[in-house]
């Protein structure tokens, strides 16, 4: 018997994989799409939307349509108290985010009072941004909390001043008419520690309120981050939006 010729990229005589495209192994299965990562750890790939580079404000605006009023310098962006939420021009849905934040380095003020600001993913759901260095506050308005509902699984947090970072994977609800198909679905990784895993949302984030899911909503918005009267600051912010596999 004629020895089997040894396959260079894969097999065609093996089991189909879940919906019948694909074998195991299956030798004509595209490859997957190069991304050249950052150069250094936490640095935007390739494929990357940066949103901030630490050069200007260009692709923000506040709330109301009108120019972001936080200040710029030394390659970060500080909230001005008073000034009000900012949020990108762009919209966008399903993602991964990554962003780097400082909290103030002088203790000012104790629970939600320090160090206060927030990332809003698709402008309605917050990854809560707290001093929560050894500061008491209630559990669920923690540092990396999905505000109002689930607290972070673990406090991962560095001392005031230091800059930390959060990589967020955003995957938004879908709705079929008025009617919940699949909730919200975040995954939050702070300082490199994992502090949500594909937790379902209750529903857009709110204060003093049971967040729920009766106003439909679309799936894609801007990313906000909240002015809290506290000048935390912000740099190196980019993301990714979620695209599949064969989408190559
Ligand atoms: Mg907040």
């Amino acid at each position: 018997m004629a020895e089997r010729k040894q396959p260079v990229l894969g097999y065609d005589d093996t089991p189909f994989l879940p919906g019948g495209k694909w074998r195991v192994h299956d030798a004509n299965r595209p490859q997957p799409r190069v991304v050249t990562p950052g150069a250094t750890p936490g640095a935007p790939p390739a494929d990357a939307v940066v949103l901030f580079d630490g050069s200007g404000l260009e692709q923000w605006q506040g709330k109301d349509g009108g120019a972001a009023g936080w200040q710029v310098r030394d390659g970060f962006m500080e909230a001005v108290a008073g000034s009000g939420d900012i949020q990108t021009r762009a919209h966008f849905g399903d993602c991964q985010l990554h962003l780097e934040f400082a909290c103030p380095a002088r203790v000012e003020g104790s629970s939600q009072g320090r160090g206060n600001s927030g990332v809003f993913l698709i402008g309605l759901y917050e990854i809560q941004v707290l001093d929560g260095y050894d500061n008491r506050t209630y559990a669920d308005g923690h540092s990396g909390a999905i505000y109002g509902q689930y607290p972070p699984l673990v406090n991962a947090c560095r001392p005031p001043g230091e800059w930390q970072s959060y990589d967020i994977v955003f995957e938004s609800a879908r709705f079929d008419g008025g009617r919940l198909v699949s909730p919200t679905s975040l995954t939050v990784i702070l300082n490199g520690v994992l502090i949500h895993h594909r937790q379902a949302s209750l529903g857009p984030t709110g204060n003093r309120i049971l967040a729920d899911y009766d106003t439909p909503h679309p799936p894609a918005g801007p990313l906000r981050l909240q002015d809290h009267r506290n000048p935390t600051r912000f740099r190196n912010i980019w993301l990714r939006p979620l695209t599949p596999y064969d989408a190559a």
